[in-house]
């Protein structure tokens, strides 16, 4: 699914307020994009950039044109892409854009564009001089901020952006669309609850990273079922190793989904992965409770972002898994 069509049929009020906003040359100097983990807010981000810039805009960028090309190529000369997704943003680099910005832009379009990636995670520093950047927007300058988190984002960014916010697409529907891709069903189903449009769903299941941590919660999880000691030294095993913090937390939140599986198991409820129903339910025939587990493997993902060992949020979540086991 293209960005185009995503806007056009799931996205339909920012599809039309951007839209018009193109057709009536009445942009606003800074937007800010708000949606939910999962949704595709850089891609958006970009492709309202990229409409900025297309030669042959309808009023989107048309993805055809040499503009638009170069831009899908990073070699637009007028656009700065910060990313605070991984890192937080700091003060030097909102320096680096002013004094690009203070000179005059390279291409013929004349607009310097910028974007900026999960705003919330810059320090105050930098916000301090953002915030006098878009107090004074020169000329044909705009900025696209993007958050996962509207109330981390202080106010006075907030008062000087149009916001527009991108809807989740249902689960059910999700799972629809994602039939035209070419992938297993528990890839699929594993990918969904963090992925919420069907072309990072794909990108996410080719990454290098996806099999190495889909199969620390699977191997773990079905070395537990069979033996919950194995399970503890196996968890050390894949677990330990993973070194992005967010794919730890995601390991943590697969286990709480994982949890929540046994419980709808349990009352013969729908499963979200339903494709790992045999492992579900040997898990539901090892934990005797797993709605206390669903609580503690959250508290514990939370953790991460403390930068706590990982050695030692697996050996809690271990020795609580263990300690809900039928037989212990
Ligand atoms: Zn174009």
């Amino acid at each position: 699914m293209t960005i185009y069509n995503y806007l056009k049929d799931y996205q339909p009020i920012l599809f039309q307020t951007f839209g018009n906003a193109l057709t009536t040359n009445n942009l606003s100097h800074a937007y800010l994009l708000d949606g939910e983990p999962g949704t595709p807010l850089k891609e958006v981000a970009f492709y309202l950039a990229k409409s900025l810039v297309c030669d042959d805009p309808n009023p989107f960028a048309c993805d055809k044109c040499l503009a638009c090309h170069r831009f899908e190529e990073g070699n637009y000369t007028d656009f700065y892409f910060f990313d605070g997704s991984e890192s937080s943003i700091k003060k030097d680099s909102v320096l680096e854009l002013e004094k690009a910005f203070s000179m005059t832009s390279v291409e013929h379009k004349g607009v310097l564009i910028y974007v900026i990636h999960n705003v919330e995670n810059m320090t105050i520093e930098a916000i301090n001089s953002l915030l006098k950047f878009l107090e004074e927007p020169a000329g044909k300058v705009y900025a696209f901020l993007t958050t996962n988190n509207l109330h981390n984002v202080i106010p006075t960014i907030k008062s000087r952006s149009q916001i527009l916010s991108l809807q989740l697409i249902k689960r059910d529907v999700l799972l629809k669309l994602c039939e035209s891709i070419a992938l297993p069903q528990d890839d699929i189903e594993m990918l969904v609850p963090f992925y919420n449009i069907p072309s990072l769903i794909e990108e996410e299941a080719k990454s290098e990273r996806y099999p190495e941590y889909k199969r620390a919660v699977i191997d773990t999880l079905e070395t537990f079922s069979d033996n919950p000691k194995r399970g503890y030294l196996k968890a050390h095993e894949l677990i330990v190793p993973l070194r992005e913090r967010f794919v730890i937390k995601r390991v943590f939140t697969y286990f709480a989904l994982f949890f929540k599986d046994v419980v709808n198991y349990n009352i013969g409820h729908e499963r979200l992965f339903k494709s790992y129903d045999p492992l579900i339910k040997k898990l539901a025939a090892t934990i005797k409770n797993p709605l206390p587990l669903i609580v503690a493997t959250y508290e514990i993902s939370k953790k991460v972002d403390d930068y706590v060992n990982t050695g030692l949020l697996v050996d809690e979540l271990l020795i609580k898994m263990v300690k809900e086991t039928t037989d212990e």
